[in-house]
């Protein structure tokens, strides 16, 4: 099929079957255009929880999908590709999570969101890209075990007083290859635009940034701005939505372009698929689940 009848096909089997479809800024074009939220995954995750569907087809990684279900225990939730994974998730493991906790029984564990169901059960309480420093400074105690993302985590650290971080060796690939090169390369070809990035950047980059901000901030940035130019450092995706937003301005990438594989493992034909075979089904143990949706509530009360 084509794309457009294909489009049109999700559209009339999601409205059929109550489904309601949810996609992260990071997911191809035609995927966004066929959901009914396009978001950060936290912002996903609330929405999935107050849809009136039963269903929710969550197309990004899977700790995003499982971010849903743990919010959403009783609704069904889909995932267009169970293999899509997260490469700075994988990157915290619950046998050294606990580990570290064992041996710093007095610090607390502030997770991002970005890991797996079974790290966020571990942890005292979740933090998004945006949220990190307050959740930090509202942590009861001085010491903290900050994971997985080490430069979200030296980002937020850098001007907050009075707390002991420690931050996990994590990172995510995609992100530590924006590079300050990468940036002045296309800063040399447009010299007025201005370098937005995410935190999960190095620090070399944040550090030079006009502004750092997460995904949300930084297409709240763009529309606000009175640039007309912007270097966008984070995931390429994003600039489906920035030039919805703002048509008339000018959005360019570093170059090389950031490109996340996983979140691309997500195609029209595997949304397609799910959707008309009711797979594949995304569960998180239930002890697993309730430890989760409690660090996550946390943040929530916050
Ligand atoms: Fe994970 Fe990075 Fe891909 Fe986001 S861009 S899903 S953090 S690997």
């Amino acid at each position: 099929m084509e794309v457009q009848e294909l489009q049109e096909e999700i559209r009339r089997q999601k409205e059929e079957k109550d489904v309601v479809i949810l996609a992260h800024y990071y997911q191809r074009p035609e995927i966004q255009d066929i959901a009914d939220f396009v978001g950060d995954s936290l912002e996903l995750s609330r929405a999935a929880a107050s849809a009136p569907q039963g269903t929710i087809l969550f197309c990004g990684v899977r700790f995003m999908a499982e971010t849903a279900k743990i919010l959403s225990p009783d609704k069904k939730v889909l995932t267009p590709y169970p293999l899509a994974g997260c490469l700075l998730a994988d990157m915290a493991d619950p046998r050294q999570v606990e580990e570290a906790k064992k041996a710093n029984p007095d610090a607390k564990v502030v997770a991002y969101v970005n890991v797996y169901a079974e790290i966020k059960a571990l942890a005292d309480i979740i933090c998004t890209s945006a949220n990190a420093r307050k959740v930090m400074e509202k942590m009861e105690g001085e010491k903290i075990i900050f994971l997985p993302d080490r430069n979200l985590g030296a980002f937020h650290v850098r001007t907050m007083k009075g707390k002991g971080v420690t931050l996990w060796n994590g990172y995510c690939p995609i992100h530590q290859g924006i590079t300050p090169q990468s940036i002045e390369r296309v800063k040399a070809q447009h010299p007025q635009a201005l370098v937005i990035v995410h935190p999960e950047c190095p620090p070399e980059v944040t550090e030079k940034a006009d502004f750092v901000g997460s995904t949300s901030q930084l297409l709240r940035f763009v529309e606000k701005s009175d640039a007309i130019s912007f270097i966008v450092g984070t995931e390429e995706g994003i600039l489906h939505q920035m030039k919805k937003t703002a048509p008339d301005k000018e959005f360019l990438l570093p170059d090389p372009v950031p490109y996340c594989d996983q979140m691309k493992m997500i195609t029209l034909d595997r949304v397609h698929k799910a959707l008309e075979e009711g797979i594949y089904v995304v569960d998180v143990e239930e002890t697993v689940r309730a430890k989760a949706e409690q660090a996550i509530r946390r943040m929530l009360e916050l």
